[in-house]
Formats: C-alpha cells, sequence, structure tokens
C-alpha cells in the first residue's frame, strides 16, 4: 500500500486516495483531426520507472494534486500542487 503525503493534510494511507492518471496531458484544440483526439483520449506512457501521476484526496480534503512516483519501486520521489510547474526529475 502506498502512503501518500497531501499537500494539504499530510501523509495519508492509499485507500483515501483515487487515483487520476497521467499528469501534464495537454487537450488540443478543437479543431484537430480524429487521430490527434484518439491520441489525446486513450494513449498514455506508462512508464517502467518514473512517472507523472494525478491524484485526488477523495476521502479526504477532496483536492487534486501530482505526484512522481516510480512505477517499479512504487517510491514517491515528490508531491506537488496542479498548476506547479513539472519538477526538473530525471526519467
Ligand atoms: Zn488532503
Amino acid at each position: 500500500m502506498l502512503r501518500i503525503s497531501c499537500p494539504w493534510c499530510g501523509p495519508r494511507d492509499e485507500p483515501e486516495y483515487a487515483f487520476g492518471g497521467e499528469s501534464h496531458v495537454v487537450r488540443p484544440t478543437p479543431d484537430v483531426d480524429d487521430a490527434t483526439w484518439a491520441q489525446y483520449l486513450f494513449q498514455r506512457e506508462n512508464p517502467k520507472g518514473v512517472q507523472f501521476e494525478r491524484w485526488c484526496h477523495s476521502y479526504g480534503c477532496g483536492q487534486w494534486f501530482n505526484i512522481v512516483r516510480d512505477t517499479v519501486t512504487h517510491e514517491i520521489l515528490t508531491v506537488y500542487q496542479m498548476g506547479a510547474g513539472k519538477p526538473a526529475i530525471e526519467t
């Protein structure tokens, strides 16, 4: 089980959170072709290693935030608020 530190509430166990998928996915403009929309909607990196993710503290404060997690070791490298820039971490 992951122990995730919410930026507002502090460390809590994983069942209090909802996974929101990969973070920093940029929505394309409405006039793009179908292939670009499909890429945006369905294709994710799913790396073996460092991944940028969105999480919601759904059974706590209800706030969304980002974490950087290693998908192999489950180590959480950093936690940062939505809207903050993508941290410089080697992937
Ligand atoms: Zn919280």
